[in-house]
């Protein structure tokens, strides 16, 4: 969660620099944000709430600097105020520091300084740790040193320090962190995406790591300040990639890049065998396959565990990340744990990674973010090849992890059966008409979605996975609240919401299950309810009278319908949030790569 920025260079426009980078990561937290520059022995610090524009249009451009950090903040401790925004000065206004994360013993550490008679006006628990900063006697190094050991949780900081000109200390545990150095200047990050403008390559500091970054050098150290050697990774178009161009939002760019997402995966996936590894000697002793992820990457694991399961008939199941960690779960070497998140970085998920590993597990991760924390700790990676995703609403990565999760149920079918399907040619059926079929509806659809009172999806098997899913968008980004839920529910307690201000999306995209969808349609008609039928099957009239609209989306093969029915519900969602004034890029409350348990 949240945005961090240091930067040391060697020109008038360290401010600018500084906020250009800081707008990149925007999308990561945007209750408030600000920027400490470090000039002629003082500390400038400006803060602003809301979104970064506040930030800027404020700011003293006199100050001339060579060095600063800044964030952008998503609250986790302390309520959006002025007070509570990054970066946090110490009491003796020595030490400056920007925090990601969450520091779980904050509030004893926070005894300790008032104990000292050091009081910490704000709420954060970051300002907890700038204070702790100067209790600590010797070098600025053994200070961050000695500060970090006593911190439970997790952290990525960009600390400056009054009597350390130029200086960057950077410090991560549980939470990512990245510097990158030219010729000309050193540009410190939380995420690779700011460095794909001018960089050729960057570091990404190792779990358990300082860094401290100087123009001439960079220099890392474990927790004990034992220095380590750190290899540079390249930059690749992934970073370069993340510029609106001619759309208004990066969710409309995004949906509109479903198809171009899909040929990418064909693409690499031929020329790369990523399931090499995963052949019979890998999967004999397999007894059990968890798919684990959180929000959408845990709608697509419902979804992998229904492919998983169908084609091998092995048992695989879905679990939350959140959830998962703390059920005592049963893993062992003959588990296979399947990771899947957009950023790679979720910290409930990355959680269960560790325990995964703990226990001997086998792990497969499914991520977006090449060289994130998850594909590190991985031991096989299946690239999801969606380019970078900004808005906070997962589109494109929700069907690329579709698309990834299918390929893998062939592929271990192939392995189990000794059959060679071709894998990608399956794929190829779906092409960029079928995505956007029928989407000229939408507009209309959304005004009846504003004018009902109460939203519900409901369906069968995959397309239960689906109105999970389509519900969430919508959710997300419109604030409606709605329910989404199994279609042989309804009867069982939620069809009493059910009155003539409804309007409930049934999803039928399996021939053996229409009727049992239709029935529900009834039910829902017999009370009031407005339906409107997804389906790409060819229904008779004859079925249709207790529904008001049927939307047909691409009859596509069956077994690929689910990949195509939550587009027009992607574009639902952002249709509507337009038309209510919101930002679907940047729905309140909520951020991109939840990083924070
Ligand atoms: N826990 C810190 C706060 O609430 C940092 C939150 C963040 O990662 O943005 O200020």
């Amino acid at each position: 969660m949240c945005g961090i920025i240091g930067y040391i260079g060697k020109n008038e426009n360290t401010e600018e620099t500084i906020i250009n980078n800081l707008k990149k990561l925007e999308y990561r937290g945007y209750d408030s944000s600000g920027i400490c520059l470090f000039d002629n022995d003082e500390f400038y610090v400006h803060k602003s709430l809301g979104e970064i524009k506040n930030l800027y249009k404020n700011l003293n451009t006199k100050i001339k600097s060579n060095c600063g950090i800044a964030h952008t903040r998503w609250a986790t401790h302390g309520k959006v105020s002025i007070l509570n925004t990054h970066p946090h000065l110490s009491f003796d206004k020595i030490w400056c520091v920007v925090h990601n994360g969450i520091i779980e013993n904050y509030l004893d550490l926070k005894k300790e300084l008032l104990e000292k008679n050091i009081k910490v006006c704000g709420e954060t628990d970051t300002e907890v740790v700038a204070n702790l900063l100067c209790l600590h006697k010797g070098s600025v190094l053994e200070a961050i040193e000695k500060t970090i050991k006593i911190l439970k949780g997790s952290f990525a900081f960009c600390i400056m320090n009054k009597n350390e000109k130029n200086t960057l200390f950077l410090a991560r545990k549980n939470s990512p962190l990245y510097v990158a150095k030219s010729a000309k200047e050193v540009l410190a990050s939380s995420d690779p995406v700011c460095f794909g403008e001018k960089f050729e390559d960057y570091y990404a500091l190792p779990e358990n790591s300082i860094c401290v970054a100087k123009k001439d050098e960079i220099v890392f150290y474990d927790f004990n300040l034992k220095e380590i050697k750190v290899k540079k990774t390249k930059v690749t178009v992934f970073e370069k990639n993340a510029s609106k161009g001619n759309y208004n939002y990066f969710a409309e760019k995004e949906i509109d890049e479903i198809p171009h997402v899909l040929n990418n995966i064909i693409t690499s996936y031929s020329s790369t065998n990523y399931f090499e590894k995963i052949d019979h000697e890998y999967l004999k002793d397999i007894n059990s396959i968890k798919l684990i992820g959180c929000g959408t990457a845990y709608h697509a694991c419902l979804m992998g565990a229904k492919f998983i399961q169908e084609k091998t008939s092995m048992e695989c199941s879905a679990h939350i990340a959140s959830e998962f960690s703390y059920s005592n779960p049963k893993i062992n070497k003959n588990t296979l744990c399947i990771f899947c998140s957009q950023s790679g970085e979720t910290a409930d998920t990355l959680l269960c990674l560790k325990l995964a590993k703990q226990n001997k597990a086998k792990i497969i991760s499914l991520v977006n973010v090449p060289h994130s924390s998850i594909a590190r700790g991985s031991n096989i990676v299946l690239p999801l090849c969606a380019g970078m995703e900004i808005a906070v609403i997962s589109t494109k990565a929700y069907n690329a992890m579709l698309f990834v999760f299918y390929m893998l149920s062939l592929h271990m079918y192939n392995t189990k059966k000794f059959k060679n399907i071709d894998i990608i040619k399956k794929l190829k059926k779906l092409n960029k008409t079928n995505f956007f079929y029928n989407l000229n509806y939408i507009d209309d659809i959304s005004n009846v979605v504003l004018k009902s009172e109460k939203v519900f999806f409901i369906g069968r098997g995959e397309d239960y996975v689906s109105a999970l899913e389509a519900g969430l968008k919508l959710k997300e980004i419109t604030y409606i609240n709605c329910v989404s839920l199994p279609s042989g529910e309804l009867k069982h307690g939620t069809l009493s919401l059910v009155d003539s201000k409804s309007l409930v999306f049934v999803i039928a995209t399996k021939k053996e299950l229409l009727s049992k969808n239709l029935a529900s349609a009834s039910e829902i008609k017999s009370r009031g309810g407005n339906i409107i039928l997804v389906t790409n099957l060819n229904v008779d009239e004859e079925n249709l009278q207790d529904v008001d609209f049927v939307y047909h989306f691409y009859k596509s093969p069956e077994e690929l319908s689910s990949m195509l029915c939550i587009v027009p519900f992607q574009m639902l969602a952002v249709k509507t949030c337009l038309k209510l004034g919101y930002s679907p890029d940047k729905p309140r409350n909520l951020a991109k790569s939840v990083t924070v348990e």
